[in-house]
């Protein structure tokens, strides 16, 4: 995973007691392909990241609305599919133990330097990365399996044609034998509701 300088966020402005708030609109470009296989966000594409922060004893509360759009293929008919992607996390970054400002500040960030910092996110100075929370957000807001809409019917498996085009009675002759377990499936799962 590269890392990006696009995604950190400098809370400067935001003055350090407790009960401060600061909201911010950001357009971030993916700085690379985020997802998965069958869908992803492409490289450059927008990230519309609505956030507002908060000033706690611990840290900065960041609490952002993520807005994005992945595109992919179905999965039954391998149309191009675009989906939006609407997500919210919020995520707390603690003051870097030496950073703290405040004896309070400090406290609270040595008891959490002393539990696990595997998964936490710690401000380097006054700056905070969105990157982890934001990528992770979006990669769990994607379908595992896109379609191009819910009711796709997909591709005949005899000539690959999508069903839509084809004519209802469609259907393979059964003299190659490679078709006839095939037609024999068609069959069974797409039983002639036209003829009565
Ligand atoms: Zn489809
Ligand atoms: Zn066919």
């Amino acid at each position: 995973m590269s890392s990006s300088k696009l995604f950190i966020f400098n809370t400067h402005d935001l003055p350090r007691r407790a009960g401060e708030m600061r909201e911010y609109d950001l357009d971030v470009p993916a700085p690379e392909r985020i997802g998965i296989d069958v869908i992803a966000v492409p490289e450059d594409q927008a990230i519309h990241i609505a956030m507002k922060l908060e000033a706690v004893t611990e840290g900065v509360l960041v609490s952002a609305h993520v807005s994005t759009v992945a595109e992919g293929e179905c999965i039954r008919c391998l149309d191009p599919v675009e989906v939006p992607i609407t997500r919210f996390f919020q995520e707390l970054y603690r003051y870097a133990p030496e950073k703290a400002h405040t004896k309070a500040q400090r406290k609270a960030a040595e008891v959490f330097d002393d539990l696990d910092e595997d998964d936490d996110l710690v401000m380097d100075g006054e700056l905070i990365n969105l990157e982890a929370p934001v990528r992770d957000d979006i990669v769990l807001g994607l379908p595992i399996n896109p379609l191009c809409n819910p009711d796709c019917p997909g591709l005949c498996p005899g000539c690959g044609v999508k069903w839509s085009m084809l004519e209802p009675d469609h259907r393979h002759d059964a003299k190659d034998p490679r078709w006839a377990g095939l037609s024999d499936l068609f069959e069974d799962e797409n039983p002639d509701s036209i003829s009565e």
